[in-house]
């Protein structure tokens, strides 16, 4: 029963043969084992007295030490000292399992006298012991010539579990001694832990640590409970309050378990389903402590055992479940309970001899509980960096996300860009052909008639302005309507494009232009040309066209132009379409004197 509650964890079936086994020190080479030579006998009604030994059915006890579970019989046990009388009366007889509620115990002379009589249990306030030691101690120094018969009579609501010694008043010391040392030892680590990570949780405000601190004081205080050392110390006047302390004990460590182990391992991650039987068995422990207030002891410790195994099952369920997820924290608590189970293991070995008995190997199941302890917590900071790293992972994995999305967002923005840079020149492109188009001639590709106003104006003005001459030649194809009439109009089209080709090879200054002013009339425009100059350029406009044959349509025409000409240096009064009309007027006045010659103003 004593180990179940630390077993909480550990392997189902070593915590199952482990109650039997895991009694207080029984076997110790500077003991007399009592067992061999031990004899017991069964008072259901416990209603025997002690005078009629004799006359009873005594039985070999089987076990070491004597056990027969949970009962409402008294029990009956008894041996014969023999020894050396100075030894005996020196010497102590030890009953080392703390919680047994009442024990009587008779010392009877070879003549069948009581020599002394003594009665313990912790059902009696703590200050009526013989002496203030955590095991019940019986003194023989009433023994005086080194032979008694001892009979001994428990009954109790915790297990019958009697394990009986007689040591010397020097081995006692000794063993106080070293177990004052040890129990000390381990109460100081739980105590620290306990504390440690109570602080912890008040620092980092996670649970998981008070539930921890919670479950090791609680497993301390249950060790103190069965060495007798809470009620030595913690509630020496409460012996009712340490008959249903353990019950209590155990469902307080069951709940904090249960909490430690769903935190520990994250069990919702898991399954939400199994987070919430968890939790409904947190309550179902915190319901059985106050139940442990309410029933009698040995039925509520039946139903605490029950939900100790329970809980167990639970517990290694889930971890090796967790285990099996990979989830770090659960190897640390199955650690735990191998390092526990371990201690177990060693402790049974040192009691069956099958290695030499020694004080550690004494203790080692609670060095095992105190490792075990240590690996709770450890498996505890494990997950907080686990969870840690999962959080910074999550957080990495964003940033980059977040990058990503920067940089297609940027990419995005520079094809946007492009695009929109592509089809603005495209548009300034169309635009400019556009413009083109608007500004000259389909046919001849010259400039057209809007542009030769536009530029006019603006040549009209500059010359004002730098106070240079203008000239302007107006050029007439001769006859053009009966050379349309007789060759059609694609031949005349073709005429009008050769006469336009004639016209740029004679332009040679950068300045000077030749528009289409409209049907066959051209204009010419000479900025910073006076009439010799003009009259110069029109002599070669006029040569250029009927200097040579025109090939159109198969057919060699000659066609000859009529050129008029006028030149002015505008001042602050001059009008730019007196140039124009002069020019024009100059060009009637050829075709009037016969065409294919050059008129000057
Ligand atoms: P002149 O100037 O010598 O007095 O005689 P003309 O026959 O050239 O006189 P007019 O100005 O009456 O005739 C102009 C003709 O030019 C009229 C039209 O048939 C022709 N013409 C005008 N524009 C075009 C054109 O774009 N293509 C063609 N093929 N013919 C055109
Ligand atoms: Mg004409
Ligand atoms: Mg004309």
């Amino acid at each position: 029963m004593r180990s179940l509650p630390f077993l909480l964890l550990s392997f189902l079936l070593l915590s199952l043969s482990l109650p039997v086994k895991a009694a207080a020190v029984w076997l110790d080479q500077n003991f007399h084992s009592l067992t061999p030579r031990m004899e017991y006998v069964q008072d259901a009604a416990g209603e025997r007295e002690w005078q009629d030994f004799s006359q009873w059915g005594w039985q070999p006890v089987a076990s070491s030490p004597p056990q027969f579970g949970y009962t409402q019989s008294a029990y009956w046990f008894r041996f014969d000292l023999r020894g050396d009388p100075e030894a005996v009366s020196h010497a102590w007889i030890e009953i080392s399992y703390p919680i047994l509620d009442e024990i009587d115990v008779y010392l009877i002379g070879e003549n069948g006298a009581l020599l002394d009589s003594v009665k313990t249990g912790d059902i009696f306030p703590f200050s009526t012991r013989v002496l203030a030691h955590e095991n019940f101690l019986i003194p023989l120094e009433k023994v005086l010539d080194g032979a008694a018969t001892v009979v001994i009579r428990v009954r109790t609501e915790s297990s019958m579990e009697v394990p009986v010694s007689v040591l010397e008043n020097i081995t006692l010391i000794e063993r106080s001694q070293a177990n004052s040392w040890i129990h000390g030892a381990f109460f100081g680590a739980i105590i620290m832990l306990g504390f440690y990570h109570i602080l912890i949780f008040l620092a980092a405000g996670d649970r998981g640590f008070l539930y921890f601190a919670g479950l090791t004081t609680v497993m301390g205080l249950i060790q103190a409970t069965l060495w007798g050392s809470s009620y030595h110390y913690l509630w020496p006047g409460l012996p009712a309050w340490n008959e249903y302390s353990i019950s209590v004990l155990i469902n307080m460590s069951n709940f904090f378990g249960i909490m430690y182990v769903s935190t520990v391992v994250q069990i919702r991650e898991r399954s939400v389903f199994l987070a919430r039987l968890f939790n409904a068995m947190a309550v179902v422990s915190l319901g059985l402590i106050a139940l442990s207030f309410i029933l009698p002891y040995q039925e509520m410790i039946r139903i605490t055992l029950i939900a100790a195994l329970v809980t167990l099952v639970m517990g290694a369920f889930i971890v090796l479940l967790r285990m099996y997820d990979r989830y770090l924290p659960a190897y640390a608590v199955f650690a735990a309970s191998v390092m526990y189970t371990l201690g177990s293991v060693a402790y049974i070995l040192g009691k069956l001899e099958v290695i030499p008995n020694s004080l550690l190997l004494d203790n080692a199941l609670v060095i095992g509980q105190l490792v075990q302890a240590v690996l709770f917590g450890f498996a505890l900071s494990l997950r907080i960096t686990v969870e840690r790293n999962l959080r910074e992972e999550a957080q990495r994995e964003s940033a980059v996300a977040q990058d990503l999305l920067l940089e297609t967002e940027r990419a995005q923005n520079q094809r946007l860009d492009r695009e929109v840079r592509s089809r603005t020149r495209q548009l300034e492109e169309a635009n400019v052909r556009l413009q083109q188009m608007s500004a000259t001639d389909a046919l001849t590709g010259l400039y057209n008639r809007r542009q030769f106003d536009e530029t006019l104006d603006r040549q009209f003005e500059l010359a004002r302005r730098q106070g240079t001459e203008l000239s302007v030649l107006v050029i007439d194809l001769d006859h053009f309507k009966s050379l349309n009439d007789t060759y059609g109009h694609a031949v005349g089209d073709d005429v009008l494009k050769q006469t336009a080709a004639r016209l740029q090879t004679v332009l040679k200054r950068p300045s000077d232009r030749a528009f289409r002013y409209g049907g066959e009339e051209f204009v010419v425009l000479l900025p910073d040309s006076g009439t010799t100059a003009a009259r110069i350029v029109a002599k070669q406009i006029w040569s250029a066209i009927r200097g040579e044959a025109m090939m159109a349509g198969n057919q060699s025409l000659r066609v000859t132009v009529s050129i008029g000409i006028a030149t002015e240096k505008p001042g602050a009064d001059s009008e730019v379409a007196t140039l124009f009309q002069r020019a024009d007027v100059q060009l009637y006045r050829a075709k009037e004197q016969g065409r294919d010659r050059i008129c000057v103003d």
